[in-house]
């Protein structure tokens, strides 16, 4: 499919002064100074999702734990969802290893440079793949993230919603049309780096933009009204409760089932109140009775924090509790373990655990004493 109304030589020209912004103007990224496919792939997963100063430092220390494809591969769950502890998504760092393994046990310990093998990886969907291929091996496989779309929506003045699948496949579309096949690693950067530094969502710079003479968008002076959305789901706050059950000096600290939401990371036993949204220190006490069959007396509240995930936005509140008697009976968590205070910091826990944190060890002697 040709670029929507956009005539060849119009084409030859935006990758040519596409790629010459580029060449002058990237941005110095780690990930940019290698050809490891290998970090390249580390890269674009912990990119998706997570802006590029946030990861920076998770690519360095990751790279330095795991250096190629086998450290990984050999890698324990638990010490790569600890190196991964803040980035968020954390499905992506399990699918990482996985496919670190299935490399190794079936290609040979080579990432694969074709298209059919590298989707086959987990987690690897069609934004990795094109990513990696073009940049690592120099593919022709055109990338669409928030940032193409954003540029190619302007550029061509395009109707399409950008957040439908069927839009998405209209991007894509254009996206490879307009691919510069000679250098697409190049190309695709280019486009994504145009769209974080120069067509952002709120006031584009267009006067510094290199396309400015063909974009369509602004010499109809409507670069505000583009990208066209089909409008925004409403996302839902769930309330939720945790409780810090403490026993002699110590903390029990229970770890999520291996499938699903935050799977695998470590947390104190709750989960969504939907039963006794008014009354949270006795859902609290519920749930734990629930999860790990223990009976706990006297909940704190010590703090209540917000995240946001995909879907949903948590209110987490988290008490701290005394165990009062009951053996632990596990329905739900896939493990259980009392930790003292100062061992909290070895375990992978989520990011809403990780807030609350401060107040509750600032609490923890006050209780003790109560
Ligand atoms: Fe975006 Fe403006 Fe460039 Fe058009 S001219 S692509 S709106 S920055």
């Amino acid at each position: 499919m040709p670029l929507s109304p956009m005539p060849a030589t119009d084409c030859n020209a935006i990758r040519q002064q596409l790629g010459a912004w580029y060449d002058t103007r990237q941005r110095d990224l780690p990930w940019r100074r290698t050809s490891d496919p290998y970090a390249i792939w580390v890269s674009e997963v912990m990119l998706q999702q997570t802006q590029v100063k946030t990861v920076e430092p998770y690519f360095h220390r990751f790279l330095q734990r795991f250096p190629d494809v086998a450290s990984l591969a050999r890698a324990d769950e638990q010490a790569v969802l600890k190196l991964w502890e803040g980035l968020g998504y954390y499905s992506r760092a399990r699918h990482l290893r996985r496919a670190a393994q299935k490399v190794v046990a079936e290609m040979d310990g080579r990432l694969p440079s074709d298209w059919i093998r590298m989707r086959q990886l987990p987690g690897v969907g069609d934004y990795i793949a094109a990513a990696v291929l073009s940049i690592a091996f120099g593919r022709p496989c055109a990338v669409v993230d928030g940032n193409v779309k954003r540029v190619l929506a302007r550029l061509l003045c395009l109707e399409t919603p950008v957040d439908t699948p069927a839009g998405h496949k209209v991007y894509q579309a254009e996206a490879d049309a307009l691919l510069d096949s000679r250098d697409p690693g190049r190309h695709n950067q280019a486009m994504m780096e145009l769209g974080a530094l120069v067509c952002s969502p709120q006031a584009p710079r267009c006067d510094q933009c290199p396309l400015v003479r063909f974009c369509l968008c602004f010499g109809r002076g409507l670069t505000d009204r583009y990208p066209r959305r089909a409008g925004r789901r409403r996302v839902e706050t769930q309330q939720w409760v945790a409780g810090a059950v403490l026993k002699a000096d110590r903390l029990l600290l229970t770890r999520r089932p291996d499938q699903g939401l935050l799977a695998g990371l470590w947390e104190f036993p709750g989960g969504p109140v939907a039963d006794r949204p008014d009354d949270l220190p006795a859902a609290c006490m519920e749930k734990i009775r629930q999860l790990v069959g223990l009976t706990v007396a006297s909940p704190m509240a010590v703090a209540t924090v917000h995240h946001a995930y995909t879907h949903f936005k948590l209110r987490l509140t988290l008490f701290l509790c005394r165990h009062q008697g009951g053996r632990i009976r596990r329905a739900g968590p896939s493990a259980c373990v009392w930790v003292r205070p100062d061992e909290l910091a070895r375990f992978p826990l989520h990011k809403a655990v990780h807030k609350a944190l401060p107040a509750l060890i600032g609490m923890l002697d006050r209780f003790r004493g109560a």
